[in-house]
């Protein structure tokens, strides 16, 4: 005999389901409501989305590259460089730190000046700054701000170049935030010249800012272009080469090649290497970088 209890939750039972297909129309019970809100594979945004699947053309010229040490230029992207040099796409480069812990070698500093020098020449750099920053030592500062500053108004690049902001090593992430920085402090004073020159109704063309891109060095960050570098991958590893005192601390060739190959990983067959970078939009470039990387990531759930 069934218990009275048993009795009621059955007479319950039959008067929810009574209740859920009033009208002849089934109402979707709280369960299932609440399955809906739950993420599923085909709620949340496709691959598709999130990386690119075929090759993009270069940014334009000429190029302004920062790189927190001399080697990220042409780890991250020498395949880009060089893809630059065969279109005669003026190419900038600015080494920030002065590089001192990236090993024991005697004259470590005067090393790897010359390294990024012999670097320079096989990427048909227009240009190549050192600046002495202490390496691991990189800090966020106004004076360090209107440096950039100044040196990209001097270039007058049409594209910038820096670090991915999710980037392992510190000075990396620190590359980026000044870059960014500096970026958003001359379009802001860009913006302030084209209203005082509309005020002044002297009809002067307003400056663009140029198109803000980062790149990858040593490891994955997020990205929206893909440059497909298979035929420039063996002159790559050419240029790595002259970074001995760096080869010798760790398989960075391999390693940067096994990026480049991984980052293939949605494009067509014939595509052998690649090297990715994120495109920022104004609307982006408006906003602080961390948030812009949460938004980022966000995509992702
Ligand atoms: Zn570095």
């Amino acid at each position: 005999m069934p218990s009275i209890i048993q009795k009621i939750s059955s007479i319950s039972a039959r008067l929810l389901r009574r209740k859920n297909t009033l009208g002849g129309a089934t109402q979707p019970s709280a369960e299932a409501a609440a399955q809906a809100l739950e993420p599923s594979s085909s709620r949340l945004n496709p691959e598709s989305s999130l990386l690119p699947y075929t090759p993009n053309a270069l940014p334009p010229g000429p190029w302004l590259v920062f790189a927190p040490h001399a080697d990220d230029e042409t780890y991250g992207m020498g395949g880009a460089l060089l893809l630059a040099k065969a279109q005669k796409i003026k190419t900038h480069v600015v080494v920030l730190t002065d590089g001192a812990l990236g090993g024991e070698a005697e004259g470590l500093v005067a090393l790897r000046q010359a390294e990024v020098q012999s670097a320079a020449r096989e990427l048909g750099l227009a240009s190549l700054v050192c600046w002495d920053e202490p390496d691991r030592g990189l800090t966020v500062s106004e004076a360090l701000i209107d440096k950039l500053c100044a040196q990209i108004k001097s270039v007058q690049p049409a594209a910038v170049f820096f670090p991915g902001p999710l980037e392992a090593h510190p000075d990396h992430r620190i590359t980026a935030q000044l870059v960014w920085r500096a970026l958003q402090k001359i379009e802001g004073q860009q913006q302030q010249n084209a209203m005082h020159d509309t005020a002044e109704a002297t009809g002067s063309e307003t400056a663009q800012p140029p198109q803000a891109f980062s790149y990858e060095i040593s490891n994955q960050n997020p990205i929206n272009i893909m440059l497909d570098t298979t035929e420039v991958i063996e002159a790559k590893s050419r240029v790595m080469s002259c970074y001995d005192s760096q080869n010798s601390e760790n398989n960075y060739e391999d390693l940067v090649l096994a990026l480049d190959k991984g980052r293939t990983f949605t494009m067509p067959p014939e595509v052998q290497h690649c090297e990715g970078f994120y495109h920022y939009s104004p609307a982006q470039r408006a906003q602080p970088l961390q948030a812009v990387t949460q938004e980022i990531i966000a995509q992702y759930f």
